[in-house]
C-alpha cells in the first residue's frame, strides 16, 4: 500500500473511500472541525439516528419513501446499500452549491458510492484510505465495539474485498494517526496543514 499520486488531479471535489473501520468518519470530522474551507458533504441515509447525531449535520435522516423518491428524482450524485442493511446517498445539489461557492468539497461514502461518482464525475480527486495493516483493522473493528460479533465478521470479510479495491483510485493514504492523514489530506485538496494543532 503505497502513496502514489499519479494523476496530480487538483479537482475541488475530493472522494474519501475505504473499508470499513479503517477511520474516514474520524478523519472527515477532524477536517470539517479544523478546517472551516473545508465542507463535508451532508449525506442522506435511511439508518436511524445514533446518540447524539444532529439531524443535518451529521445526516439528513430520512424514510425509505422519502429516500427512494430522492433517487427516482435523479437528486443523488450517488447513492448505496452499505453493508446490506440502509441506504447513504449524497445529494447532489448540495454538492454542486459547496463547489460553486469556492468551497474545497469533501465525500466520505462507501466504496460503491465513489465508484458512481468516478463515473460522473472522473476529474474529482479520489482517495483510499488504508488501515496500517490487516491486523489494526481487526483490532479498531473489533475495539470500537458497536457490531455484533456475526456484524463484525460480515463486515471483515467486506473488508477484504474493498482493500482490493485500492489500485483504482488517484492516492492512498495510509490512516496510522489521524492528524498526519487528515494534514496529508488536507494537502492534497490544496491546502496548507495547520502546524498549531490542539489535541
Ligand atoms: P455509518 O452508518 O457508520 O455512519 O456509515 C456507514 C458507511 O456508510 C460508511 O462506510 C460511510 O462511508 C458510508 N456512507 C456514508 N454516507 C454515504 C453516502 O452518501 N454514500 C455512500 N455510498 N456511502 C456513504
Amino acid at each position: 500500500m503505497e502513496n502514489t499520486n499519479s494523476t496530480g488531479k487538483r479537482s475541488s471535489i475530493t472522494v474519501l473511500a475505504g473499508p470499513t473501520a479503517v477511520g474516514k468518519g474520524t478523519i472527515s470530522t477532524y477536517i470539517r472541525d479544523n478546517y472551516p474551507e473545508v465542507w463535508l458533504s451532508v449525506s442522506a441515509t435511511t439508518r436511524q439516528a445514533r446518540p447524539g447525531e444532529v439531524d443535518g449535520t451529521h445526516y439528513f435522516f430520512v424514510s425509505s419513501d422519502e429516500f427512494a423518491r430522492m433517487a427516482e428524482n435523479g437528486e443523488m450524485l450517488e447513492w448505496a446499500v452499505v453493508h446490506g442493511r440502509n441506504s447513504y446517498g449524497t445529494i447532489r445539489k448540495t454538492v454542486e452549491d459547496a463547489a460553486a461557492s469556492g468551497k474545497r468539497v469533501l465525500l466520505e461514502i462507501d466504496l460503491q458510492g465513489a465508484r458512481q461518482v468516478k463515473e460522473s464525475m472522473p476529474e474529482a480527486q479520489f482517495v483510499f484510505l488504508a488501515p496500517p495493516n490487516w491486523d489494526e483493522l481487526v483490532r479498531r473493528l473489533i475495539g470500537r465495539g458497536t457490531e455484533s460479533p456475526e456484524e463484525q465478521q460480515r463486515r471483515l470479510d467486506t473488508a477484504r474485498i474493498e482493500l482490493a479495491a485500492e489500485p483504482e483510485f488517484d492516492v492512498t493514504i495510509i490512516n496510522d494517526d489521524v492528524k498526519r492523514a487528515a494534514d496529508e489530506l488536507v494537502t492534497l485538496m490544496g491546502l496548507t496543514p495547520k502546524t498549531d494543532h490542539e489535541d
